[in-house]
């Protein structure tokens, strides 16, 4: 064996032994990865047809093979030659090699993968693309996809094989599925909709939860337009949004997040709110093929942070609006006012002798009183109009778009409610009534004082009565 080791080396003893080989049946059936392994069996075949070739030519070819190629004795024990491909896979040297006595069942991770390996070559006569988990010199564990066939040399049977490294792509892949399985979990099991978007606006993937969020299932979202998917002011949002990160995108910047609110239908004719978060989706040469979203139901959210909203503009005893909500309002007014050239009017509305009420009938009395005139005044006004306390016993009432005529008709038509309603345990209140409206060169707290003016004269005159403000 030694002998044979020696002279394998040299390529006097390589062609003889492949002109020795039967080369007529192997071509047509080694896989994608048996390429080298053709080519160079082709170019063996020939060679040994054209006898002249030199030494220096098969050794050329042999080493010029991409994927590490390599003859054992039949048993599989003993590297007999091997190519450059091969020692720089293995990271083994030509001294080293031949210094370990080429015995190479030591690289094998696994020997009951050998076995089943040999047993099928010298079954078959060949084996192709088996994967065998192998070691390099340093003990790195590889994994090659081997193809063999027997060859004789000499009249005694060898394995001529090809093994194509393919650890890295193995480990790419197994983690690239183990990442895409981990994510499709936890797409398919999380609570928020995930969903991915080609350039075209088609949707790719839908996470099932969208029938918990929407009513519809993943197929019947997957058909829906745009329109659909989203209520109109949210569909205007979101472009606009999405408009900013493309264009960031085409000027060769990354895809700006989107984050927003957004409003969608239901199947069952509701809308739910959602807060949707958009990024970009890039191939690994950096190249931009689509969006990735994630939309949570902020129902509960929405509806927490709208009772937050009205608490802060609501007043507790009498839930009328309270102060803070009344100078916005004014604002508002004088400002839509000064666009339309349309007038807003207001009233302030004071109990009349309110002190007497309390003292009378106690605090909790004279609150319920406040609580009832209140929703006198909600009963007598239109939805848009505003009511509110301004402070203590005193209230304010907006009318938009309403001159100060129709304004004093309003305040009479309340006082004379008021008068005549039966408040529990008390019976008769009056309120006295200050009118005052619109003019652009006033702000609103002028405005707000005139209506106070003519409160103090309504209280002069001998309350219960209404008083408006003339310039
Ligand atoms: P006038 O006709 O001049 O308005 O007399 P009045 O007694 O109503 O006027 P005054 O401003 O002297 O008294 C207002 C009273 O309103 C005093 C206060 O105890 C009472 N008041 C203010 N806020 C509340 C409240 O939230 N609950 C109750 N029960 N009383 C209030
Ligand atoms: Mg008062
Ligand atoms: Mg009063």
């Amino acid at each position: 064996m030694k002998n044979l080791q020696a002279s394998l080396r040299s390529l006097t003893w390589k062609t003889k032994a492949i002109a020795a080989g039967d080369f007529s049946q192997n071509i047509h059936y080694l896989g994608e990865f048996s390429e080298a392994f053709n080519n160079m069996t082709k170019k063996i075949e020939s060679s040994i047809l054209e006898i002249k070739e030199t030494q220096e030519h098969l050794e050329m070819i042999f080493n010029t093979i991409p994927d590490p190629t390599i003859i054992t004795s039949f048993n599989g024990e003993y590297l007999i030659a091997y190519n450059q491909a091969f020692l720089e896979d293995t990271k083994f040297t030509n001294e080293e090699l031949e210094g370990m006595s080429i015995k190479i069942t030591d690289l094998y991770v696994d020997l009951e993968e050998r076995k089943i390996f040999l047993d099928k070559l010298q079954k078959d006569g060949f084996v192709e693309n088996f994967e065998l988990h192998l070691y390099n010199k340093i003990r790195e564990k590889k994994i090659g996809l081997i193809s063999s066939r027997i060859l004789n040399i000499k009249g005694t049977p060898h394995i001529l094989s090809v093994i194509r490294d393919v650890t890295e792509k193995k480990i790419i892949e197994k983690k690239l599925l183990e990442s895409e399985e981990r994510h499709r979990l936890l797409a398919d099991n999380a609570e928020d909709v995930i969903w991915t978007m080609d350039l075209q606006g088609n949707f790719t993937y839908i996470s099932p939860s969208v029938q918990k969020l929407r009513g519809y299932t993943v197929e019947e979202v997957m058909a829906q337009s745009q329109e659909e998917v989203l209520c109109p002011g949210s569909l205007i949002y979101l472009h606009k949004g999405l408009e900013r990160a493309i264009q960031s995108v085409q000027a060769g910047l990354p895809f700006q997040v989107f984050r927003g609110e957004l409003e969608q239908p239901c199947k069952d004719g509701t809308t739910v709110w959602t807060e949707t978060t958009v990024s970009g989706i890039y191939k690994e040469d950096e190249r931009f093929i689509g969006m990735l979203g994630v939309t949570r139901d902020i129902s509960d959210r929405k509806v927490m942070e709208e009772e937050i909203l009205r608490l802060s503009i609501t007043d507790k005893l009498t839930q009328s609006y309270n102060r803070l909500k009344l100078d916005e309002t004014l604002e508002e007014q004088l400002d839509l006012s000064k666009q339309a050239s349309i007038p807003f009017t207001i009233l302030i509305l004071d109990i009349d002798h309110f002190k007497r009420v309390n003292d009378t009938y106690g605090h909790q009395v004279g609150d319920r009183v406040l609580v009832e005139l209140v929703s006198i005044f909600h009963k007598n006004v239109r939805a848009n109009d505003i009511v509110g306390r301004w402070g203590g016993e005193e209230f304010l009432i907006i009318f938009p778009q309403t001159t100060l005529d129709v304004g004093v008709d309003l305040a009479e038509k309340i006082r004379s409610l008021v008068e005549k309603n039966h408040f529990d345990s008390v019976g008769q209140v009056t309120i006295s009534i200050g009118v005052s409206t619109y003019r652009k060169d006033l702000s609103p707290d002028s405005i707000v004082s005139r209506a106070d003016t003519a409160l103090y004269k309504a209280k002069e005159s001998g309350r219960n009565r209404v008083e408006f403000y003339i310039d």
